[in-house]
């Protein structure tokens, strides 16, 4: 037989009891600053909005003219600002078991005194944990967002960008077309060149496709082998362009497989988005006009022509 172990159950002390029902009610009813402070941070994992709370707080007790914040999260500058000039600053390197998350500067027509330079070091020490947590989130779910092969953004954030786009296309009456892109007999290369180089030549394709689009264009990795590009305020035809140049990208890629030289092909389908179009019907055209561009004998676009 088993010794099951007995389970022990100690009563709170009754004094311990009452002074945390005395701190509760400080807590809730007439919190200190930092208390307030880290019980309103507490509510939100948006940085912005965890940065307009701290700005808040600090000013109920120090008074500033402008906050500024800098950091770089997840790859991009992130700036948060709040009011205007002041020629005296101070400025504090947020720093948290030896990473950095971000500059925090105040400035005011005013010089800060010592004291309130304590006071505001207390108001960032207390709001430091919370502002981490912010920036692995924006870390974290720019990561849930980004292909791991690639480090272009994923299907996942093509979804979420395409809802957007149909929403706004309807709204604004603006014209958004989707370009899908395929590796062409991508499995022969996997099959005859492994699966290394199989690996490579769909970075190279993501670098290529990025390269040859504007900066208001954006390029996902769609499945395996496939990409999508989403255009905003672009008809089919000027679509077709688009597609037809990064297909010449794709076309002047090389590869060196130690003697041989290794090159690509896409083929691409266009669709317009039509209005009242969702999201998956519109990506069901484009691929609809993808398959056409396959069953043509691949390295072609073409278009799900929206008239006619
Ligand atoms: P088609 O011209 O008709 O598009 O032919 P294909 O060979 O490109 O298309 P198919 O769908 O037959 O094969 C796609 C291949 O892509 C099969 C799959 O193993 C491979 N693949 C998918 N994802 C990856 C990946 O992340 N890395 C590598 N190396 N291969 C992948
Ligand atoms: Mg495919
Ligand atoms: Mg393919």
């Amino acid at each position: 037989m088993k010794n099951i172990p007995s389970i022990q159950r100690n009563t709170t002390q009754p004094k311990d009891l009452a002074a945390l029902r005395q701190a509760y009610h400080g807590w809730s009813n007439t919190p200190d600053p930092l208390t307030k402070l880290t019980r309103r941070l507490s509510t939100s994992l948006s940085l912005e909005t965890q940065l307009g709370i701290l700005a808040e707080e600090i000013g109920n007790t120090i008074p500033f003219d402008a906050l500024t914040y800098r950091h770089q999260v997840a790859r991009r500058d992130f700036v948060y600002a709040t009011g205007m000039g002041g020629p005296h600053r101070c400025e504090y390197r947020l720093n948290l078991e030896g990473v950095c998350y971000g500059t925090l500067t105040l400035t005011r027509r005013q010089k800060f005194s010592d004291d309130e330079l304590q006071g505001i070091e207390m108001f960032i020490s207390a709001a430091i944990c919370p502002l981490r947590n912010a920036c692995q989130f924006i870390t974290i779910e720019q990561a849930a967002l980004t292909d791991a092969l690639t480090s272009i953004p994923n299907k996942r954030a093509l979804d979420e960008h395409l809802e957007r786009a149909s929403l706004l296309s309807d709204r604004h009456g603006k014209e958004y077309s989707l370009i899908l892109c395929d590796l062409d007999h991508f499995k022969t290369v996997n099959d005859q060149q492994g699966h290394v180089v199989g690996d490579h030549l769909l970075r190279l394709t993501a670098e290529a496709l990025d390269d040859a689009i504007r900066n208001s264009d954006s390029v996902y990795r769609f499945g395996g082998e496939e990409f999508a590009i989403l255009l905003p305020h672009t008809g089919e035809q000027e679509a077709k362009h688009v597609a037809d140049r990064v297909r010449s990208a794709v076309a002047r890629l090389r590869i060196d497989c130690g003697g041989t030289e290794l090159c690509a092909t896409i083929s691409c389908g266009v669709a317009r988005h039509l209005p009242e179009e969702s999201a998956n019907h519109w990506i069901a055209r484009a691929d609809e006009a993808l398959y056409r561009a396959k069953a043509q004998g691949r390295n072609c676009t073409k278009v799900f022509a929206s008239i006619g």
